[in-house]
């Protein structure tokens, strides 16, 4: 046959044109039969398939038309209609759309956590300018730089110099309990967010357990879905295999908690 003169995008018109009819009823051939190896005719027509319901056959033009992955029912495999359906529900399987969901979901949790960085550094900014204050103040109260001046300065006339001290050892009295008190105000202000690494470490730990739970391929929760799947009476309680799971993997007392009270984390 030259196929360089089919055209292909009609496989009607090519049936009709290039087959023989049905030797039998003379109409347009339309199915391949494939439940009998004794029949001469495999190539039949919509009457012969009418007349007789073949357990496996073809519709020619669904088959000239089907994509590399088209499945059939009762081919190759005609006894277990559930292969098909397997196959079936294989194909469909929405590979692209779960990598999208899969790349919003890891989206959303990079973004978190770039936004809390950012949160945790600032609050470190508000803590440090804090702390600053009460150390600029100490050093305006010290009058560290009239000091050193005065020595630098006046090391040739010791009584103005001795003057000079004194009256900012009258000024430091003179404002002595107003600026303790403001000292002592900063020093508090400075002191009154701890930040504690420690914590922050904790928490790490306990995002990284839960990052590491990230996978297809897990065996335990394979397992866990089979005996679902085999046991309806198996106890289906989330909670207590996240702490089963806790206590498997070594994570310490504290951390169990998560498993019954997320408020309780830390
Ligand atoms: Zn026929």
């Amino acid at each position: 046959m030259d196929q360089e003169n089919i055209d292909f995008s009609d496989f009607e018109q090519f049936l009709l044109i290039r087959y023989k009819k049905c030797p039998i009823h003379k109409r347009l051939i339309a199915y391949l039969r494939l439940d009998d190896k004794e029949d001469p005719q495999v190539i039949k027509c919509q009457k012969c398939l009418d007349e007789n319901k073949f357990k496996s056959f073809i519709d020619v033009v669904e088959l000239l038309q089907s994509d590399d992955h088209f499945i059939l029912q009762k081919w190759p495999i005609h006894d277990d209609d559930t292969i098909s359906e397997n196959l079936e529900k294989i194909k469909q399987w929405p590979f692209a759309q779960y990598c999208e969901e899969v790349n919003a979901i890891f989206d959303e949790i990079v973004e978190k956590i770039q936004s809390k960085r950012k949160e945790i550094l600032k609050d470190l900014g508000q803590i440090q300018e804090n702390q600053q204050k009460s150390l600029d103040y100490y050093k305006q109260i010290f009058q560290k730089d009239k000091l050193v001046n005065i020595i630098k300065s006046q090391f040739d006339d010791q009584k103005k110099q001795n003057e000079m001290i004194l009256s900012i050892i009258k000024e430091n009295e003179q404002n002595y309990e107003s600026n303790k008190k403001q000292l002592v105000d900063l020093i508090y202000e400075a002191n009154k967010n701890i930040f504690d690494l420690t914590r922050i470490k904790k928490i790490k730990d306990i995002v990284l357990f839960f990052i590491y739970q990230f996978k297809i391929f897990d065996n335990e929760y394979n397992k866990d879905n089979l005996e679902q799947h085999n046991n309806t009476t198996v106890n289906n309680n989330d909670q207590s295999k996240i702490i089963f799971k806790s206590n498997q993997l070594g994570f310490n007392n504290n951390q169990h908690r998560f498993g019954r009270n997320n408020n309780k984390l830390i």
